[in-house]
């Protein structure tokens, strides 16, 4: 039955794509917008250290494997924050002031980087990995950049870490044992850890933690509760991810860390839904809600989430379990693949 529904989708990462072009499969009349604050149109965030090196360049991050928006009439907002939403006027509000009427609405605006409290008094000090957007303001500097220091330590930072010896930087890793990402390390881990690290130049800094950052000279002096001090170009923060929801907050959706999800992927609106890396998704075998992070998990989500909304009833499923190596720590996973090519 052809509809005149408006779906509009909020984010443009791997959960709202696969949504939107699940939605235009099942219905080839709705109108479906996808509203991003991104600058280019679906990209692999895997591949971003590889842009940084300029091993590619950025067509090459784009991802090829669903067919045109243009082909299958899917309007692509890029550059366009949303601010709130009214769910009871079926309203979304663009910084810009304009306003967007959905019928459904899909959330999937994802996750940006976690700052700890302890580093929120030098947030200004500090750089992160975790869109394009940030990369393309960084990427010049980052390669005239000579000493960097990195702190924290998770999937993406490692990553980051070794491109970074690749490009011969100078690099001073502290890892944070209890911020590490998804899970704490124990001693036996950051031992391996520090073993896999040895063959590289990296001056790792360990059992100890930052006192201060102050901006000096061109870069900054970051100054350790054991009273080591560097001098670098560049501080880099790689402490996890946290849902980008704010500006869900306060329109009546359930939200904790993420918006809550029932298995289905509905929201407590029932014309909302929430999937990929901003859900918070129940899981009836610990009775608990539950974040994925992760590129797989965000395309069946996607994909699951639109089949709801359009009337079906699938439970999300988790995609697996696989193993990975970090540095010689072998990490058991459901939510993440090391993905070089997505
Ligand atoms: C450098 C890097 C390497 C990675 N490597 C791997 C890997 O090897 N394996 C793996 O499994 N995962 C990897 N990931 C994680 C993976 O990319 C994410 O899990 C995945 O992209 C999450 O998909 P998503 O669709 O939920 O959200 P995202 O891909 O984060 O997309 C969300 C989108 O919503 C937009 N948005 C957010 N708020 C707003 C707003 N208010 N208004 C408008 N738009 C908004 C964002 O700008 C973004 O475009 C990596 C991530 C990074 C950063």
């Amino acid at each position: 039955m052809p509809t005149n529904d408006h779906y509009v989708i909020i984010g443009n990462g791997p959960a709202g794509n696969h949504a939107a072009y699940t939605l235009r499969e099942k219905d080839k009349d709705a109108k479906i917008t996808i509203v991003s604050d991104e600058a280019i149109p679906f990209y692999s965030k895997p591949k971003l250290t590889r842009y940084i090196l300029d091993e590619i360049d950025s067509q090459d991050l784009l991802v090829k494997q669903l067919s045109s928006y243009s082909e299958t009439g899917i309007r692509l907002r890029l550059g366009q924050e949303v601010d709130s939403i009214n769910p009871a006027t079926h309203t979304v509000f663009l910084h810009h002031k304009e306003e967007i009427h959905y019928t459904k609405l899909i959330i999937a605006s994802g996750s940006r980087a976690r700052v700890l409290p302890s580093m929120r008094p030098y947030a200004s000090c500090l750089k992160f990995i975790s869109s394009y957007n940030q990369v393309v303001e960084y990427k010049e500097e980052i390669r005239n950049a000579n000493e960097f220091f990195i702190f924290g330590g998770d999937l993406v930072g490692f990553k980051f870490l070794r491109l970074l010896a690749k490009m011969g930087k100078k690099i001073t890793l502290l890892i944070y044992p209890n911020a590490f990402w998804p899970f704490n390390l124990n001693d036996e881990m950051e031992a391996v850890i520090e073993k896999s690290l040895s063959g590289l130049d990296v001056d790792l800094v360990v059992k100890d933690d930052i006192s201060a950052i102050t901006e000096s000279g061109a870069g900054y002096r970051v100054t350790t509760q054991k009273g080591k001090e560097k001098q670098v170009d560049m501080v880099f923060s790689f402490n996890g991810l946290v849902p980008s929801v704010d500006f869900a907050r306060g329109c009546g959706l359930d939200i904790d860390h993420g918006i809550l999800v029932d298995e289905t992927m509905r929201t407590n609106n029932p014309d909302i839904y929430a999937c990929g890396s901003c859900a918070q998704v129940y899981n009836p075998n610990v009775n608990a809600y539950t974040t994925s992070i992760g590129w797989p998990n965000a395309v069946v989500q996607g994909e699951v989430t639109a089949m709801n909304l359009l009337g079906d009833y699938k439970v999300i499923e988790s995609v697996g379990r696989k193993y990975f190596d970090l540095e010689g720590v072998k990490i058991k996973t459901t939510w993440w693949e090391d993905i070089e090519e997505a």
